[in-house]
């Protein structure tokens, strides 16, 4: 449940203090623990041929001697390798175990040019680094074996990748990065492959020497990961998140995606979410500490949404002792909590899908803002509506995956194979709903263009061959129904405007069936300068900006425009409101639960064995979008409305950060809430 990582550095051996290290992980309560083994450098005495010991270990075994101090603490400890850089020796003797680029040199380090970059695909791995793993699981019979970058560092030339490949497919390696190039399209293949088969076979070299240890690689993610999550799902019985905080532009959110993403293809199974207590810029500082509202508010956020703790720290001699404190104290708390965090399934009815493939072969190397962009719009807007979901990986639309949510929200998913848009009718004819953007299912699952939608049916829209934009000044009419004189449920809120501003890309379609009365139509771009000439061209259309089903309890919405990824981009509030109206209106039944209060909250929702919890990640801050977070805004009172599974009963409520018994109403199967106030994050624990 709460892990510790300690990553040394080569000079520890000798000048850290390994007992320091192992009362703080009893003091935290860490019950596991991530321990450096070999790879670039050995902290055991090994005796594999080119396996480069610690200049500064002498005659001592600091792995050994961790290792069976938290096997004292009743920890299970799992042995850390790192095989991406080799020294010169290595280079010298085994020249075909290191990188080749594109212009046939061997590679050297990026950051540190004594080391060379050593191939993933090869025998490096495959054999060299067995022999590592065997021996550590032999001498030390640790819990599991953790491999960071394990799967190669960019493209690699030598013999090994050529002579490999060309025996797999019958063609030289690609010199492109187009997806499309059949080269290139069988390289992504090709490689996923031999990971897979390299992942095996560390696996059940650990497994004959061990049979309750596991290799567990650094892996996984969502829709830009390179390796197929499906797969993944089924090869690893735990993993681990390495998402160590926020960069750039990046909501605090993002750690709470890490941990839907993963559980799409993990299900009940453990998943871990590594964190940093430093910075993760792209200058690194590995020596930095964060700020304590920061690592609060993403290790909060990655709790809420099923993801176990793991602190991280480089190196064993702390030059900034703030952190400790902090961790110490979630750490605590979470121990205090646990009951209540042994999670058995969420309770979110929505599910947002997300597409490997789709990144892969339709995004290539722009799938960030083909792809991603409309998936964190769309993330966007649940978070500022307060709607618990889950993701799907877009491989695994089967019942037994799906039918536990009644939306499917597909945020461009736009390669989409025949069968998974079979999978998809086949949801909504068991009552499912859908709500979809874009270019979604416009390409087949190679991200080849299809001359129509391969769910032209579903949205009622055919394709007109052309996608426009990026679009200057265009807007949408907010209509009313031709016949009834009222707005549809989906304009909720934007009634008193006439027009709202469009997207920036739409898919031009027209209607398959004759469209009685579209709730917003399209009214063209026009000139934005000289202002004289700002005035619309075409004041009205018929053009559909929105379409909208029902058939029995099924609904579909079909945006055809990046209203998503314009709401990344711009984040307009009508749009946030039309994604949330386009939500409620296809989830059409009563919601598990609503919280209402001010600010940003990020609310999840879960069954335990004997209790229901919801989480309130209190997101308010002037530095959400781009942290770090200097101090805490704590939010007012927030009212939990929340269905009880039939037939149970609430025998007592708790609120587990702030200690407090909270004030509560039941009526029938639901219960209401009232929480004060939210500094980083409350729950709400129920035990039924
Ligand atoms: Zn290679």
């Amino acid at each position: 449940m709460r892990w510790a990582q300690l990553t040394l550095v080569e000079n520890d051996p000798g000048h850290y203090d390994p007992k320091f290290w192992l009362d703080y992980f009893r003091r935290v309560h860490a019950d596991a623990a991530c321990l450096s083994a070999g790879g670039c450098v050995a902290y055991y005495p090994s005796k594999v041929p080119f396996h480069y010991r610690s200049a500064w270990m002498d005659k001592s075994d600091p792995f050994g001697d961790l290792l069976a101090g938290c096997r004292s603490l009743g920890m299970v400890a799992i042995a850390r390798t790192d095989p991406h850089a080799a020294h010169q020796d290595v280079y010298e003797n085994h020249p075909d175990w290191i990188v080749v680029d594109a212009e046939g040199r061997p590679r050297r380090h990026w950051a540190d040019p004594e080391f060379w970059v050593t191939c993933a695909l090869g025998p490096y791995n495959f054999e060299f680094m067995t022999q590592v793993h065997q021996e550590i699981m032999k001498l030390y019979k640790p819990d599991g074996i953790f491999s960071n970058r394990w799967s190669g560092s960019g493209m690699c030339y030598c013999v090994h990748c050529q002579r490999n490949f060309k025996a797999a497919y019958g063609m030289e390696l690609p010199r492109t990065n187009d997806p499309r190039d059949p080269q290139r399209r069988n390289y992504i293949l090709w490689r996923q492959q031999r990971l897979f088969e390299l992942w095996r076979l560390w696996d059940s070299e650990i497994r004959k020497i061990s049979s309750d240890a596991r290799f567990i690689p650094n892996t996984g993610g969502g829709a830009l990961s390179e390796l197929d999550m499906k797969t993944i799902g089924e090869l690893a019985d735990t993993l681990f998140a390495d998402r160590q905080a926020r960069r750039g532009l990046m909501p605090p959110w993002a750690n709470g995606k890490n941990g839907k993403e993963y559980r799409a293809a993990l299900g009940r199974k453990p998943i871990v979410g590594i964190f940093s207590v430093g910075l993760e810029e792209p200058y690194r500082w590995k020596d930095s500490v964060q700020s304590e509202a920061e690592i609060r508010i993403w290790v909060a956020d990655g709790i809420a949404n099923g993801l176990r703790p793991w602190f991280t720290k480089f190196a064993g001699t702390l030059r900034d002792r703030r952190w400790l404190n902090v961790v110490e104290d979630i750490y605590g708390w979470s121990y205090r909590s646990e009951r209540y965090l042994r999670n058995e399934e969420p309770l979110a009815r929505v599910a947002m899908v997300y597409s490997q493939q789709t990144a892969t072969f339709y995004g290539g190397e722009h799938a960030r803002p083909k792809v991603e962009d409309h998936a964190l719009g769309f993330y966007h807007a649940l978070i500022e509506s307060r709607i618990p979901f889950e993701m799907v990986h877009d491989r695994l639309l089967d019942p037994t995956h799906i039918d536990r949510f009644k939306v499917l929200i597909l945020p461009n998913i736009a390669a989409l194979s025949d069968e998974q848009c079979d999978q998809l009718r086949q949801y909504l004819r068991r009552g499912g709903a859908i709500v979809a953007t874009f270019e979604t299912s416009l390409y087949d699952e190679w991200g080849v263009p299809r001359k129509d939608f391969g769910l032209a049916d579903v949205f009622g829209a055919r394709y007109n061959d052309r996608i426009e934009g990026p679009m200057q000044n265009s807007y949408l009419t907010v209509e009313k129904d031709a016949a009834t004189g009222k707005h549809h449920p989906i304009l909720f809120g934007l009634e008193d405007a006439e027009r709202i501003i469009n997207g920036v890309f739409r898919v031009d379609v027209e209607p398959i069936k004759n469209v009685r009365s579209p709730p917003l139509t399209l009214i063209p771009s026009y000139p934005d300068l000289p202002m004289e000439e700002v005035f619309p061209r075409v004041p009205h259309t018929d053009i559909p900006g929105l379409y909208v089903h029902e058939s029995g309890k099924s609904r579909v919405v079909y945006f055809p425009w990046d209203i998503d990824r314009t709401f990344w981009e711009v984040m307009c509030v009508d749009h946030g409101k039309l994604l949330r109206n386009a939500v409620d209106w296809a989830t059409n039944e009563e919601k598990t639960v609503t919280v209402a209060g001010p600010g940003v909250l990020d609310v999840t929702v879960w069954r335990q064995k004997n209790s229901m919890t919801v989480h309130l990640v209190n997101l308010t801050n002037p530095m959400m979008m781009k942290g770090p977070f200097r101090e805490v805004v704590p939010v007012g009172e927030q009212r939990v409305h929340l269905q009880l599974p039939t037939g149970q009963k609430a025998q007592k409520v708790q609120l587990l950060v702030s200690g407090q018994v909270p004030r509560t109403r039941t009526a029938g199967d639901s219960i209401e809430v009232t929480v004060p106030s939210i500094g980083v994050h409350e729950v709400v624990a129920i035990d039924l």
